[in-house]
C-alpha cells in the first residue's frame, strides 16, 4: 500500500511550527503577521477559500483583514482598495481572491500590488526572483507542494519530476522549484502539457509524477511507473464531489506514495501562504 501523503497531517504540523514562531516573534517585541484578503463577489468556492485562510490566520495568531466587495465593484474601487493596502504599515501581505468577475482587467490588478506585501507570489516581480533564486515568495500552491514532500521526508535530489499543466500559478513555478539548485530541487524536471505527444510514455519515467491538469481522474495506471511518488493538485468538482487530477484508486496499488483529494495539496496551498505572510512581517528580503 502506498504511504498516505496527507495535507492535513502535514499542514497541522506546519502550522503549529508558524504557530510557534509567532510566540517568539511577539516575545522579542516584533509585529504579529498580518494577512489581507480582498474578495471581490460572491462566488461560493472563493468565499469558501477565503474563509479557511482567515480562519489558518486565527490558527497561527495571524491578524487578519476581510475586504469584501460587491461583484458591481468597478476596477477603480478595487484599485483604491489594493493602493489603501500597499500604504498600510500594519498589513504584511495581502491576495486578491481569484477568480475577479470577468469586467476585471487580472493582469492589471496584479501589477497594482506591490511586490513586497504580494504573498501570493504572482507579480512578475516574485514570479523573476523566483526563477532567478533570488529571495521572494513562492507562489503557494508549488511552494505547499514542497512543504508536503519536506514534512514527509521525501528528497527531490537527483530524481525525475514529471509535471503535467504549466500554468503560470502551478505548474510552471512547479517545474523551475524543483529543478532549480536548492532546497527540495535539484531534480530533473519535465514540464508537460496539453501539445506533448505519447504524455504517458513521459509520465511513466516519473518517480515523481505532480498532475495539475484540471480533468478529473485523468492520470490513469497507464501513467505511472511502479513505485513512483504521486502529488494530486488537481481540485475537479464532479457530481457535488471533489475529485483530483489523479484516479486515486487505481494508481494507489502501484505508487509508493499519493497525495488525496480532498486532504491533500489543497491544504498545504494555505501553508505556503502562512509561510509567506511569515516571511512578509520581516520584508520579503
Ligand atoms: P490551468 O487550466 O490553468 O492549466 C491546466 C494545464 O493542464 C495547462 O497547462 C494544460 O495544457 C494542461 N492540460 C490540459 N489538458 C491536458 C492534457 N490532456 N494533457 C496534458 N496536459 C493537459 O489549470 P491550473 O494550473 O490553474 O489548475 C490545475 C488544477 O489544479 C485544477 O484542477 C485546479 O482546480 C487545481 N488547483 C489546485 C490548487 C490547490 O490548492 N490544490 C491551486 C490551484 C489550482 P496547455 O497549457 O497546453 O493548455
Amino acid at each position: 500500500m502506498a504511504q498516505l501523503l496527507s495535507g492535513k497531517v502535514a499542514a497541522a504540523a506546519w502550522k503549529e511550527k508558524i504557530r510557534n514562531q509567532v510566540i517568539e516573534r511577539l516575545a522579542a517585541g516584533k509585529t504579529r503577521p498580518h494577512l489581507a484578503a480582498i474578495l471581490v463577489g460572491d462566488d461560493p468556492a472563493s468565499r469558501a477559500y477565503v474563509r479557511g485562510k482567515v480562519k489558518d490566520c486565527e490558527e497561527v495568531g495571524f491578524e487578519s483583514t476581510l475586504i469584501n466587495l460587491p461583484a458591481t465593484a468597478t476596477e477603480d474601487e478595487l484599485l483604491h482598495e489594493i493602493r489603501q493596502l500597499n500604504a498600510n504599515p500594519s498589513v504584511s501581505g495581502y491576495i486578491v481572491q481569484l477568480p475577479l468577475p470577468k469586467h476585471f482587467d487580472d493582469k492589471r490588478i496584479l501589477l497594482a500590488i506591490d511586490p513586497e506585501k504580494d504573498v501570493d507570489g504572482f507579480h512578475p516581480d516574485n514570479v523573476g526572483r523566483m526563477a532567478l533564486g533570488l529571495p521572494t515568495y513562492l507562489p503557494a500552491t508549488p511552494y505547499g507542494v514542497l512543504l508536503l514532500l519536506e514534512h514527509f521526508q521525501i528528497s527531490t535530489e537527483s530524481k525525475h519530476a514529471v509535471i503535467v499543466g504549466r500554468s503560470h500559478i502551478v505548474g510552471s513555478p512547479m517545474s523551475i522549484l524543483l529543478g532549480r539548485n536548492g532546497k527540495l530541487g535539484n531534480a530533473t524536471a519535465t514540464l508537460t502539457h496539453s501539445k506533448t505527444p505519447n504524455l504517458h510514455e513521459i509520465t511513466r519515467q516519473a518517480d515523481i509524477l505532480v498532475a495539475a491538469i484540471g480533468k478529473p481522474l485523468f492520470i490513469r495506471p497507464k501513467h505511472v511507473k511502479h513505485g513512483a511518488i504521486v502529488i494530486d493538485v488537481g481540485i475537479n468538482r464532479v457530481d457535488d464531489k471533489l475529485v483530483g487530477d489523479v484516479d486515486f484508486e487505481r494508481v494507489e496499488p502501484i505508487a509508493s506514495a499519493i497525495s488525496p483529494v480532498p486532504g491533500g495539496v489543497g491544504l498545504m496551498t494555505r501553508v505556503g501562504l502562512l509561510m509567506n505572510t511569515l516571511r512578509a512581517a520581516d520584508g520579503r528580503g
